[in-house]
């Protein structure tokens, strides 16, 4: 009989959820996106359904390039929005996402199409993002309709803080 290792200091309360929190699966972002929803969307942990995979919600956008990717990610989110009832989906992509920089999920041609040919790749990668963001939006709202859709952007400020840009 396997020991009972470690055990909650509080009993099991269920929250309930009214909304899919799909954000990217980096570990240095994740506790100003945990503050972010806390402090500035009321949203403490345990209310939320939480979708955290590499790149966040660019699976949304990978019908073409990585289809297997999309099917899967596109069929996790129906299956939470309609087995939980929920009523808004939040997507978070963030500055300096490894994504972004990795020809396997962005290939090369969209790299040198879509970012920096003016050579200062940090605005141009940042407003591809942005744009990428309303197109994910769209594809929720082709899933599943209808539903409340909010896209932010997480980025570095001058002061070293994390700042949280509206896009959608
Ligand atoms: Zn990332």
């Amino acid at each position: 009989m396997p020991d009972l290792v470690y055990k909650s200091q509080t009993p099991l309360v269920e929250k309930g959820s009214t909304t899919l929190i799909i954000t990217c699966s980096s570990n240095t972002f994740y506790p100003y996106m945990r503050e972010f929803l806390e402090k500035y969307l009321q949203l403490p942990e345990g209310t939320y359904d939480y979708l955290s995979v590499p790149g966040g919600p660019q699976f949304l956008m990978l019908t073409e390039y990585l289809p297997k990717f999309a099917w899967a990610g596109q069929r996790w989110v129906k299956f939470l929005i309609e087995k939980h009832h929920l009523k808004k989906v939040i997507l978070f992509t963030h500055e300096d996402c490894s994504w972004y920089h990795d020809e396997r999920m962005v290939p090369a041609f969209l790299q040198k199409f879509g970012i920096g040919a003016s050579g200062s790749g940090t605005a141009s990668v940042k407003e591809k993002q942005m744009e990428d963001l309303k197109k994910m939006v769209e594809s929720i709202h082709g899933l599943v309709s209808p539903i409340a859709v909010d896209a932010y952007y997480a980025e570095k400020e001058t002061d070293g803080m994390i700042g949280f840009v509206k896009v959608v």
